[in-house]
């Protein structure tokens, strides 16, 4: 294990003159993501073609990542799997969470949460009828709102917006009191700070890799399933690979073993070797040490960027045990700002109405880079430079 985060700096290929504070969206290549993703291609796909399901072990590849990224979120082995998008892994989640706690009809979330896991709970809930609802309370509200009438909880641990961290331990601890399961959205908590889903007793958790795993655009999402419901979870997606016997081509769903059940179809070999790639970065360090670099990162950034841009509101909980792995800052001309940025190599991005995001990853930032940004930002915000036309066209992607 190590802590000399300029030496995994090292391992990325981080484009010259950027400073790179996105990573909490798309993280970016490992240098060894490219010769592998090649490998993959030429030698797997290319040489070996149909072979290359046994002979490189791509069949193997969702559950023997989804172990090394289980180590990153506190899980126990062989209780993580990958495959599909993250929006899927909602679903499959949920549906699993309302067929094992029938009597009740509610899944309570909260207005913080990303939307695409609330569309996805309001798509179930019509498919499974009237009765069923998603409630939504304000992110302080939640563990108010636990009561019998909810049949699982669905919450984003880390706020996308403002990184806002919710209580792990207490809210599972209340949901479990009132009978609720939980599922955790750990899109901005895994590779970002230290998740204990074993230990907080957490029935289900969800989580991209794309984000903070760097496994690229379109890289597979992982879904975890407490050993004590793995044999009882039945998959609403119930494709072929999470079959019991995928091959024998039965006519019959039967749920595979575990968590192996959670697979739908067939996976993204390709992506898979770029994160298999990345993992060999993320095998070197521990979740702890991250924590604690990462810390200090936003903490410098915070106060470098209130000591000089009065016009800045942080969004971000200045409590530790509250804060994720970004900051973020509220300014009506946001989106405009983002976009000077970024034509000055300060590379963070905007979120509706008013929120200018920014994302801290010790592996390649470090406190240089957060006194040089938040120098920029200085300069912008005192010249108004970001007062022009062109950085007001909204672009398809923010
Ligand atoms: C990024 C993110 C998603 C994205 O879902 P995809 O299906 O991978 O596009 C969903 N939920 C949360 C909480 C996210 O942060």
């Amino acid at each position: 294990m190590t802590t000399d985060f300029a030496a995994t700096r090292a391992l990325f290929d981080l484009p010259e003159g950027v400073i790179y504070l996105d990573g909490n969206s798309l993280g970016p290549l490992p240098r060894a993501a490219a010769a592998r993703v090649a490998r993959t291609v030429t030698e797997e796909w290319g040489q070996m073609l149909i072979t290359g399901w046994n002979k490189a072990g791509w069949m193997e590849l969702p559950s023997r990542l989804g172990n090394r990224v289980g180590r990153l979120i506190g899980a126990e082995p062989g209780a993580v799997v990958l495959g599909d998008t993250l929006s899927i892994k909602v679903y499959q989640a949920l549906a699993s969470s309302f067929e094992m706690n029938p009597a009740r009809k509610v899944v309570l979330s909260d207005r913080g949460n990303f939307p695409s896991d609330l569309y996805i709970a309001q798509g179930l809930c019509r498919t499974l009828g009237p009765e069923y609802q998603l409630k939504t309370v304000a992110p302080e509200e939640v563990l108010g709102a636990l009561d019998e009438t909810v049949a699982v909880m669905m919450i984003t641990e880390v706020d996308y917006r403002t990184g806002r961290r919710h209580d792990m331990a207490a809210l599972t601890a209340r949901a479990h009191e009132v009978g609720a399961l939980t599922i955790w959205d750990l899109a901005h908590s895994a590779g970002a700070l230290p998740v204990e889903v074993a230990r907080g007793g957490a029935d289900f958790a969800v989580g991209c890799t794309y984000k903070y795993l760097n496994s690229g655009p379109g890289g597979p999402a992982f879904i975890y399933v407490a050993p004590r419901h793995a044999e009882v979870a039945r998959p609403a997606l119930s494709g072929w690979l999470g079959h019991e016997a995928p091959f024998a081509f039965d006519l019959d769903y039967r749920p595979g073993a575990g968590v192996e059940r959670m697979r739908v179809g067939t996976p993204p070999v390709i992506q898979l070797a770029a994160l298999e790639a990345s993992l060999d970065i993320w095998d070197q360090v521990e979740m702890a040490d991250i924590r604690v670099a990462s810390l200090a990162l936003t903490d410098r950034f915070i106060a470098g960027v209130e000591a000089t841009c009065p016009s800045l509101t942080l969004a971000t909980p200045r409590d530790h045990a509250a804060r994720g792995s970004q900051v973020s800052f509220r300014h009506a001309e946001g989106y405009a700002i983002m976009q000077a940025l970024i034509a000055r190599g300060v590379v963070g991005d905007f979120r509706a109405p008013d929120i200018l995001r920014f994302g801290f990853t010790p592996l390649f930032i470090n406190g240089e880079d957060v006194d040089k940004a938040a120098a920029i930002i200085a300069e912008v915000m005192a010249g108004d430079l970001w007062d022009r036309p062109e950085y007001k066209t909204r672009a398809r992607v923010t």
